[in-house]
């Protein structure tokens, strides 16, 4: 009988693991497959991982990993393919705001011979709606930029196959964009639609700022388009200054009027300065990606584990 792996990176969410394990076993026993779970404890604080443990004793269909410290979602999330068993996997969130239930369509439309099957969201419960509007933008925006075909108002739940697994794992980069790697890869893929339901418990792990260094790895793995941006703004800023520079000589030369120009002076300053220091911003997000991958350090580092 085949095997579905069921992936689900832990950060601190102990109010949710005996809730989401339950809603899930539920969900899994009606499919005619064997199946693992797989927690990923992602460096929680609190009582996640003797909660996760307490269940591993008690159903040896629970594996777990546990970090030395939190690397991350996309991290999390790597660290459970790298270690799962299943021909089949399941990339479900913690805290119920993907339900379980859905596993079940997900599979069905496998069935039809698909290599992945994405959930997305037609709306979200339970989120501000600064979150809403910055990720409906930010997935327009990465579409629009890359030339890889990434859904919009989609996470990581998913069903893959393992023809993409087997693929992802050749895939090191350091910055992980998982949702846009899988897209690359390619093959079968479809979805179904649902409502994102509120998180159970507890509180995001992602902060403002982990989203927009999620944000950044996202373009800069999909998109060289912003280094491009670089070079035509210093195109464009070079040609405006020619013609102030013709301007300028003109006035000086030929209408000999010639004002102590300070306000062009520095407008003109400041204007090329800001592209310039744009410029080398967005040349410096690149070469710090780069410099990561260079140093190849491994992705994460596992204290403890039941997985042999
Ligand atoms: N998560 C993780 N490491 C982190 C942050 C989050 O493993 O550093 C997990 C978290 O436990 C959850 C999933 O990633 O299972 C999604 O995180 P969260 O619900 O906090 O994000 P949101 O739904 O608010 O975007
Ligand atoms: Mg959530």
């Amino acid at each position: 009988m085949e095997k579905i792996s069921i992936i689900i990176p832990i950060y601190n969410e102990e109010q949710n693991i005996e809730k989401l394990y339950v809603r899930s076993k539920q969900v899994v026993i009606q499919l005619p497959v064997e199946y693992e779970f797989v927690f990923v404890n992602d460096g929680s604080k609190d009582q996640s991982l003797e909660i996760i443990k307490n269940i591993a004793s008690i159903d040896s269909h629970i594996k777990y990993l546990d970090f030395s410290r939190n690397f991350g979602h996309q991290i999390a999330v790597t660290a459970g393919i790298d270690n799962c068993s299943g021909s089949k996997i399941v990339i479900i969130d913690a805290d119920l705001q993907d339900p379980p239930e859905l596993i079940i369509q997900m599979y069905e439309k496998m069935q039809e011979g698909y290599e992945v099957v994405y959930a997305k969201r037609i709306s979200r419960k339970g989120e501000s709606v600064l979150k809403k509007i910055t990720a409906k933008l930010f997935y327009r925006m990465l579409s629009s930029i890359t030339s890889v075909e990434i859904p919009v108002d989609t996470g990581d739940f998913r069903m893959i196959d393992k023809k993409i697994i087997d693929v992802l794992k050749k895939m090191p980069e350091q910055h992980k964009f998982l949702r846009g790697q899988i897209s690359w890869i390619g093959f079968r893929q479809t979805f179904i639609e649902y409502d994102r339901d509120e998180r159970n418990g507890g509180t995001t792990g992602y902060t403002y700022k982990k989203m927009i260094r999620f944000a950044l790895d996202g373009i800069t793995s999909f998109s060289n388009l912003p280094l491009k941006f670089a070079t035509v703004s210093g195109f464009i800023v070079s040609g405006i200054a020619f013609l102030i520079m013709l301007y300028a000589l003109y006035s000086r030369f030929i209408l000999k009027d010639f004002v102590p120009g300070w306000t062009s002076l520095i407008l003109s300053v400041l204007f090329i300065g800001g592209v310039q220091l744009i410029s080398i911003g967005i040349i410096g997000e690149y070469i710090s990606r780069l410099s990561d991958n260079v140093r190849n350090r491994p992705l994460y580092i596992i204290k403890e584990s039941n997985i042999k």
